[in-house]
């Protein structure tokens, strides 16, 4: 395969202080694309978002390339990455919460759009139709939300900056089975739109089931990759992810 991938990660090396978290570790996504990473807690995933979105701790230090679209923004600060198409959901949600829901959506299209630009409404628009749900609630405050529809504004907002590289940390946490698969079915949805997407996950099964390729990371290592219906049938990973169920 020749095209250029949107997320193009070479050999990262990251370390809190003397305590190294990642220990060189390489990953794409291609454009249309849902990677995801799984693996135990502590193996370095959220360090490996942070580390792409340019969030870590000013006493982290890092080496190695993240490449977006072929240009290296190791070194580029996080507003520069989101202008360039980088989005992170963190694991928070992170949301006004005395804000009504339609603005916690807006505030996601201001990396994108001047002010008084009307592009912004179509790209609400969009949202809506993927999340109905927060069409009828564009009034509410966030605050008062379900832990679900919370997760599809944090996902909402963020697809208001019509990002590029989509990153996802932890969808599903907190969340009941029916909305784990309601939120990724959306997550699906977003292929066709032809934006890359990164996905982090406790729920391996889940992960698995919707992502195209597939990383697993142990103690800041690559252990296994691979295209994510091969490592679901890996004995290897469904020992030690999938459980016997
Ligand atoms: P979890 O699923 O539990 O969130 P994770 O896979 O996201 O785990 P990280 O949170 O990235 O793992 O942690 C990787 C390692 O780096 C751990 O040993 C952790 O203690 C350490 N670490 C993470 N953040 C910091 C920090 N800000 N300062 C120092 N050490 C940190």
């Amino acid at each position: 395969n020749t095209t250029q991938p949107i997320l193009h990660v070479r050999d990262l090396h990251v370390a809190y202080g003397r305590v190294e978290a990642l220990y060189g570790i390489s990953l794409k996504v291609g454009a249309g694309e849902i990677a995801t990473v799984i693996g135990p807690n502590g193996a370095g995933k959220s360090t490996m978002m942070n580390a792409i979105a340019g969030v870590l701790p000013a006493y982290a230090r890092t080496a190695g390339k993240v490449e977006l679209q072929g240009e290296d923004i190791a070194t580029v600060p996080v507003e520069d990455r989101l202008a360039r198409g980088l989005c992170l959901v963190p694991e928070t949600r992170a949301l006004f919460a005395t804000m009504p829901v339609e603005d916690n959506l807006l505030l996601g299209s201001y990396s994108r759009y001047r002010a008084g630009d009307r592009h912004y409404a179509d790209q609400l628009d969009m949202v809506y139709e993927l999340f109905p749900r927060l069409k009828e609630r564009r009034k509410q405050q966030a605050g008062t939300l379900s832990g679900g529809e919370r997760q599809m504004v944090a996902l909402g907002r963020a697809l208001m900056a019509k990002p590029r590289l989509l990153m996802l940390d932890e969808p599903s946490l907190g969340l009941a089975p029916r909305i784990v698969q309601e939120i990724l079915h959306i997550v699906a949805r977003l292929k066709q739109t032809g934006v890359a997407t990164l996905l982090v996950e406790q729920n391996a099964r889940a992960a698995l089931q919707v992502a195209d390729y597939a990383y697993v990371l142990e103690t800041g290592n690559v252990a296994l990759e691979g295209p994510a219906r091969e490592l679901a049938g890996d004995p290897r990973v469904i020992e030690t992810y999938l459980g016997l169920s």
